[in-house]
Parts: C-alpha cells; sequence; structure tokens
C-alpha cells in the first residue's frame, strides 16, 4: 500500500492524483464539465455530473499510475467550497441543480438579514462577512423555491452538503452523511469557536437541523468506499476545502505561516493557531483543519482574503486589450521595461475584495503619458496582482499580530518570475515558490495519510515539502512605502465609481 489518491474536485474540472510515499504526483486525470447560467447572475453545476467525472478520473489515475486499488492507503478529499446540493436520502437524487459558490441569487436574502441588524452576529459566530457567496443562504433558497422541499426536510427526508458531503455520500453509497470543519465553517450555519453547528444561526436562515451533515475530523477515517467502485473499499481518510487543503499542502503547519494561490483570483490564508482572529480588517475567519483532538492536528484556524482579479487580470490584457497572445508573454513585454513609469492599473473590473470590499469600484488606469507603452500597462498588471495581495498580508499581519516570515506560493501564475519578483520587492518578505505545484491536492493526501500512518506527522511532511525557488526583497523600505502609499491613492480613485 504505497500510494494515496488524492479527490481534488474543482469549480471547472474534477481531477485524481495518485502520490507516492514522497509526495509525489504519480499520475493526473482530469475531466471538465459544465457550468450552467439559466439566468444572469446564477450559476449551477449537475451535481451527478460533477460525481460521474470523479468516478471516472479516479478510475483513470489510477489506470495511468499503473496501480490498483489495492495498492492505495487512503483517499483524500478536496473540493470546491461553498457550492451547495440538496438530495433525496432515499433515493439519492439531487432535488434540484446545485448553487455554485460564483451564484448571486441571495444578495436579497442576505440584504435582507443585514437590515435586520444580523450581520454582525453571524460574522461574530460565524467569522464570515455576510454575503451570498455562502452555503446558507443558498440552502434556504432550495428549501424556499423547490415545491415541497421546506417540510420534506423538516421530516429528515433531505440532505445538505457542500461538494465533499455530496462525494463521500456517492462514495458510499449513500451510507455516510457528513462533512469537515473546514467546509462547515463556510455555510453560515457553524459556530467558529464550538466547531459546532449553531441553533441560532439555523434559526436565522430558517434551517431545519435534520437536513445537516455530521461534522467529522479533516483528518481521521470518515469512511470506507463502495468496494465496487475501485475494485476493493479504501478508506477515505483525510479532507478539506480547497484553500485550506493547499495551506495543508504547503506545509503551513506554525501560526504566521501563510500561503497565496494564484488563479484566476487569489486567495492568502495564514495559518493562526488554536484560536479563531477576529478580524479588524474584514477577512474572513476559517478552521484550517481539524484532527484528532489529542493530535498535533487538533483544530487549526486562518484568516483569509482573497483578491478578485489577478491571473484574470492577465487573461484581461490578453483577451480584452489583445496586449498579448497568451498569458506567459507578459512576463517578457513587462520585463522589456525597468518599471511602470508611474503608471497604475487597479483591476477593480469586478469591485474590490478584502480589505477593501468596495462592489462600486471599477477598473482604472491612472498617471499615463505619451512615453506610456503597453510594456508599461502589462507591468502595472504585474504590479498590482502584487499589491492588493500586499494589502491582504498587511491586514492579515496587523489582524493577527504575527510576523509574517515568507509567503509561499502556488497557482497557475506563480510561474510568472517577474511576477514574484516584484511580489517580493512589494511585501517585503521572501517569496518561495514551493516544488510541488500540485498543492491543493497534496494537502488532502497529506491528510489522509497522516491519519493512516503513511505518514509519521507533521515533521516528516515539512521535511518533505521543498521549494523550488525563493525571491528575496530587492526594495529598499522607503521605495516599498512611497510605491504603497501611491498604489493607495489610485486605489482611492477607482472606489465608488459605479453609482
Ligand atoms: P484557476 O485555477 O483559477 O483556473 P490557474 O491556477 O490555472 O487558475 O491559473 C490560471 C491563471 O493564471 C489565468 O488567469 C492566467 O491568466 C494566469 N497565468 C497563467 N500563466 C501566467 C503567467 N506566466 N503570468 C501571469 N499570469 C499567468
Amino acid at each position: 500500500m504505497d500510494y494515496i489518491l488524492s479527490i481534488d474536485q474543482g469549480t471547472t474540472s474534477s481531477r485524481a492524483v495518485v502520490f507516492d510515499r514522497a509526495g509525489q504526483p504519480v499520475a493526473i486525470a482530469q475531466r471538465e464539465f459544465a457550468q450552467h447560467f439559466p439566468q444572469p447572475g446564477w450559476v449551477e453545476h449537475d451535481a451527478h455530473e460533477i460525481w460521474q467525472t470523479q468516478l471516472a478520473v479516479m478510475q483513470e489515475a489510477l489506470l495511468w499510475a499503473g496501480i490498483s486499488a489495492k495498492q492505495l492507503r487512503a483517499i483524500g478529499l478536496t473540493n470546491q467550497r461553498e457550492t451547495t446540493v440538496l438530495w433525496d436520502r432515499q433515493t439519492g437524487e439531487p432535488v434540484a441543480p446545485a448553487i455554485v459558490w460564483q451564484d448571486r441569487r441571495t444578495v436579497a436574502h442576505c440584504e435582507a438579514l443585514r437590515a435586520a441588524g444580523l450581520a454582525d452576529k453571524i460574522a461574530r459566530k460565524t467569522g464570515l462577512v455576510l454575503d451570498a457567496y455562502f452555503s446558507g443562504t443558498k440552502l434556504a433558497w432550495l428549501l424556499d423555491h423547490v415545491p415541497g422541499a421546506r417540510a420534506r426536510a423538516e421530516r429528515g427526508e433531505l440532505a445538505f452538503g457542500t461538494v465533499d458531503s455530496w462525494l463521500v455520500w456517492k462514495l458510499t453509497g449513500g451510507r455516510v452523511h457528513a462533512t469537515d470543519p473546514s467546509n462547515a465553517s463556510r455555510t453560515l450555519l457553524f459556530n467558529l469557536k464550538q466547531g459546532a453547528w449553531d441553533p441560532e444561526l439555523l434559526a436565522m436562515l430558517r434551517i431545519p437541523k435534520e437536513v445537516l451533515p455530521q461534522v467529522l475530523p479533516s483528518c481521521g477515517v470518515v469512511a470506507e468506499t463502495e468496494a465496487a467502485l475501485l475494485g476493493v473499499s479504501v478508506s477515505i481518510a483525510g479532507w478539506a476545502g480547497d484553500q485550506q487543503a493547499a495551506l495543508f499542502g504547503q506545509a503551513c503547519f506554525a501560526p504566521g505561516m501563510a500561503k497565496n494561490t494564484y488563479g484566476t483570483g487569489c486567495f492568502m490564508l495564514m495559518n493562526t493557531g488554536s484560536k479563531p482572529v477576529v478580524s479588524r480588517h474584514r477577512l474572513l475567519s476559517t478552521v484550517a483543519w481539524q484532527g484528532p483532538a489529542s493530535s498535533e492536528h487538533a483544530r487549526a484556524y486562518a484568516l483569509e482574503g482573497s483578491v478578485f482579479m489577478a491571473g484574470a487580470t492577465v487573461q484581461w490584457l490578453r483577451d480584452g486589450l489583445q496586449l498579448i497572445q497568451s498569458a506567459p508573454e507578459v512576463e517578457a513585454l513587462a520585463a522589456s521595461v525597468a518599471d511602470t513609469g508611474d503608471v497604475f492599473l487597479v483591476p477593480a473590473f469586478a469591485g474590490l475584495g478584502a480589505p477593501d470590499w468596495d462592489g462600486q469600484a471599477r477598473g482604472t488606469l491612472l498617471g499615463m503619458t505619451r512615453g506610456t507603452t503597453r510594456a508599461h500597462i502589462a507591468r502595472a498588471a504585474l504590479e498590482a496582482i502584487a499589491l492588493q495581495t500586499a494589502d491582504v498580508f498587511q491586514a492579515m499581519s496587523a489582524d493577527s499580530d504575527l510576523l509574517l516570515q515568507e509567503l509561499r506560493v502556488d497557482g497557475g501564475a506563480c510561474r510568472n518570475n517577474l511576477l514574484m519578483q516584484i511580489q517580493a520587492d512589494v511585501l517585503g518578505v521572501s517569496v518561495v515558490r514551493s516544488q510541488v505545484s500540485e498543492t491543493t491536492a497534496l494537502g488532502a493526501a497529506y491528510l489522509a495519510g497522516l491519519a493512516t500512518g503513511f505518514w509519521s506527522g507533521a515533521d516528516e511532511i515539512s521535511a518533505q515539502w521543498q521549494e523550488e525557488r525563493r525571491f528575496e526583497p530587492q526594495w529598499t523600505a522607503s521605495q516599498r512605502s512611497e510605491r504603497q502609499a501611491r498604489w493607495r491613492q489610485a486605489v482611492n480613485r477607482a472606489k465608488k465609481w459605479a453609482v
């Protein structure tokens, strides 16, 4: 039993990765699935398709690794977070399409809760900003809009789950209805401090407790898979939401360790230790993972901040402005000038996330002169990704009173060396790129491997984690503070534009 199979169920594709004892990926399989946009602002997935593509890639990954399921010690699972599924416990049929995290249909419900003065209480209990992004109002919407759903839910006939719960239900042939604390802490229904569903939150959102999954540790045996699926039954022994799994995969086990994932947007998470931090800068507080009470991975919390437009800014240079033909080309173009020539791009195309949270901010390009070229704009785009990340980083440091020593990085856009150098310059700390790029899947594998003794403990994993390249800051402190002050001026000009 020399391998761990990691299930990585993402927003646009289902993936499966086989890892060996050295934490190296041996085989990867991936299938995309359909995105449904039935109305403006709505985003849905077919829960069946999620399951079918996931099962197919699990089987493919084993095939490509040239191994049988008998050689698996355990399965780890990580998933797109907040996406909401409601299904019939008897038939296993979803009662409606899954409502994806990006879906905005419950904005009005959130506004009504805010108008009723509940936002502060919800934030205090859940660590979250009251927003349609999270699962709670999505579940309430299903209960209110699917005919008969509320009455059936109250009779205990329906099961709610995020994608982790749905997959474990399917993997166990409907025997296990559970979730882990990292996923539960994204629902608006979970008491962050107590680590349990909160009756008061359930009442506020009118959610009957009968629909809820049992909460089981992120690191620990959750269930055994149906033997028919892979040939033999395998233990599912570790699971966490995708961003928390990436934090684990980056071996950020100690308080003050942080990672940033540079994809379409950026997701930065910092381990804050055994107590949740109440953010004063509108970051999210969330469960990072939870192991058995006695273990070194007994509940850990994280602060989380996201940047909406990161790699997507580069996509805009490519598709919107047609300055480049492919995303990687941005690096050479931006490197052809020594600086931005005091040009700033504030990519608030979809408003601004943490710490500014301004839905009315819009994209702004400032400081151009006759000498400005597309290279300056490309460089300003990369700087904007780094400067937005620095805003979140500073908010985290201030919230947690922890001195961040370095930032571990992953995601598609972290391959850009110039961007990573600018990031180190802007932050004033080292930026460290890990050798394994599949950090999300690796985190789930680590959780499962630790639970089953495949790896001995955090020390073994920390030793296994390897940096591929380290970027050291080269700017002076005054260069950094001047640049940041100028950036804040630019951000202020982008704010409240779409009023
Ligand atoms: P996601 O998981 O969000 O789809 P990925 O981790 O696959 O994202 O990263 C893709 C994103 O990274 C795209 O937005 C793309 O524009 C950007 N990207 C890819 N390569 C580079 C590069 N070399 N420089 C800058 N951005 C890049």
